[in-house]
């Protein structure tokens, strides 16, 4: 069972302190225990937690305990943990009971992919044939000019 973090009032203040800039990022103050989540896991570095406009029950959300805004600013291990993290929760997700024929992982990084809460977090989110979930934009497929065209200008800046 999930457990809930309610912030103590009689503990004085948080022990994890959000640095200045993230005072109003709400995943900072789950992680402080000023804002409640429901856990599924937490560890030095990491925490996660159920969102709270599931795709479908299940759905959890992984970010790391220091405050990052995306990729970019994300420590190395702490984004190989979050995938680490997220295939250990898909794989309790499936055996959980709750509706799960298949798992995404969702990670937006930045307004233009969507990207709404400007701290790094990774979804996971059970799937099942029916459910609501879209994600179809239509593509098409491209050609093999293109396609190595586009690769080259990737591995000429990696
Ligand atoms: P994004 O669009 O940034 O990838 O996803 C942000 C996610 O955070 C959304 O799915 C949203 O439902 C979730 N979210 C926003 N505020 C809260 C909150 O206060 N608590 C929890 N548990 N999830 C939140
Ligand atoms: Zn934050």
């Amino acid at each position: 069972m999930p457990k809930t973090r309610k912030p103590d009032v009689d503990a004085g203040p948080p022990t994890v302190m959000c640095k200045p800039a993230a005072m109003d990022c709400v995943f900072c103050r789950i992680v402080d225990g000023t804002a409640d989540a429901s856990v599924v896991h937490e560890d030095d570095r990491l925490l996660a937690f159920c969102d709270i406009n599931p795709v479908n029950p299940g759905h959890l959300l992984i970010i790391p305990k220091i405050h990052r805004v995306g990729l970019v600013d994300l420590d190395k291990s702490d984004g190989s943990q979050m995938f680490v993290v997220a295939q250990r929760l898909a794989a309790a997700v499936r055996r959980s009971g709750l509706r799960c024929e298949a798992v995404n992982l969702f990670l937006a990084d930045g307004p233009a992919a969507g990207q709404e809460v400007f701290h790094v977090h990774l979804h996971m989110f059970p799937r099942y044939r029916g459910d609501r979930f879209r994600l179809d934009s239509g593509q098409r497929p491209a050609s093999r000019t293109d396609l190595d065209q586009v690769a080259a200008r990737v591995r000429a800046v990696l």
